[in-house]
């Protein structure tokens, strides 16, 4: 094993919220631990790191604002929509989301007093293309997409996320690419100059393996930037996820790595669901959602015993008999999936 792959040490094995299962790359700890005493005294300024996170993506540095986690771009959103985007439009305002999804759109839409309004699963989680355009109403102010979604790993069809936005001007579309870093997809780019009512959101939580320092990003036109930034706290961005962050974005070999670690342990889990005939989705993110049956819920606790932890989707819409299980180091993989075929066997008394 390089020095890359080695396991981290800990003993936990989390592989139910799509954290890197590596850790960040080396050289982020470096950077962190050459920090200044002045540094952590010194409020923290977006604007250099901005410029370079706006390289990453291939815009100019006003087109990007660095945010606390995606999580708080997802919250300026829903606030930036309800309260100042079209205030004079009818209330209560209405949020959209395309079930299942991540939890955190519906948490921010009840933060805003907005009505949510779901678009229930498609067989085989098709993207409700159709059904989503015909829900969009005048109190409509957010849509949340996600490409590719979480927890199906599934991604939206081309062009289907430019027609919404165009459909929906009196709302602002966040389209979430939380795994974008794993789809090797983004919607960043000149549609955001023509499309000024959409947004796309990204994260460093989880193909850097920087969650715990809770550092993500909007990007978009930077009238749309200025209007949803009225929300955010001054400094939300502290200054060791800014250093952290930028230590990360000059190590993409570290990225590169990893992202085909977890595209390894795709094929691996794919292999395993076909062993045992349970249906799974193809994904293009770091996790896979596959159908293991009505015993979801007690094969997740078997394995929580022996430390290895995923996700229960059971009660989620369209994902009854489903768990969600990280792809990341194939070494993990193996691991998760040697005790998951040991937990499907019956049990001796
Ligand atoms: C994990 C996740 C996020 C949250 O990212 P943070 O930067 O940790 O706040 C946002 N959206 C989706 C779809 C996610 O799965």
């Amino acid at each position: 094993m390089t020095e890359q792959q080695a396991p981290s040490g800990r003993r936990d094995l989390r592989l139910h919220l799509n954290e890197n299962t590596a850790g960040c790359s080396p050289a982020v700890v470096a950077a962190l631990r050459a920090m200044y005493r002045e540094d952590v005294a010194t409020y923290p300024r977006q604007p250099a790191l901005q410029a370079t996170v706006g390289r990453w993506f291939g815009v100019p540095a006003d087109w990007v604002r660095l945010t606390n986690g995606l999580d708080e771009g997802i919250q300026m959103v829903a606030q930036a929509g309800a309260w100042h985007y079209g205030a004079s439009r009818p209330s209560p305002a209405e949020v959209i989301v395309v079930d299942p999804t991540f939890e955190v759109y519906e948490l921010c839409a009840e933060a805003v007093g907005a009505r949510l309004v779901r678009i229930g699963p498609e067989p085989d989680f098709r993207f409700p293309t159709e059904r989503l355009l015909a829900a969009i109403t005048p109190s409509t102010r957010v849509i949340y997409v996600t490409d590719p979604n979480n927890p199906t790993g599934l991604g939206i069809p081309a062009g289907v996320v430019d027609e919404i936005a165009r459909r929906a001007p009196q709302a602002l579309v966040l389209v979430d690419e939380a795994y974008g870093d794993f789809s090797g997809r983004t919607l960043i780019g000149p549609r955001l100059e023509r499309q000024r009512n959409l947004l796309v959101g990204r994260t460093f939580a989880k193909a850097h393996g920087l969650a715990g320092l809770r550092i993500g990003t909007l990007v978009a036109h930077p009238e749309t930037i200025s209007l949803v930034c009225r929300v955010q706290l001054p400094f939300s961005v502290n200054i060791s996820a800014m250093t952290a962050l930028a230590a990360s974005l000059a190590d993409r070999s570290y990225l590169d790595w990893y992202v085909s670690e977890s595209a390894a342990s795709r094929e691996l889990i794919y292999d395993f669901c076909r062993r045992h005939g349970f249906t799974y989705w193809p994904s293009e993110a770091n996790f896979v959602l596959l159908r293991v049956g009505e015993g979801a819920s007690a094969i997740a606790e078997r394995l929580a015993e022996r430390r290895i932890f995923v996700r229960d989707k059971s009660d989620s819409p369209g994902c009854a008999g489903c768990l969600r299980i990280t792809a990341g180091v194939v070494a993990h993989t193996r691991l998760a999936l040697a005790a998951l075929e040991d937990s499907l066997a019956p049990r001796p008394h």
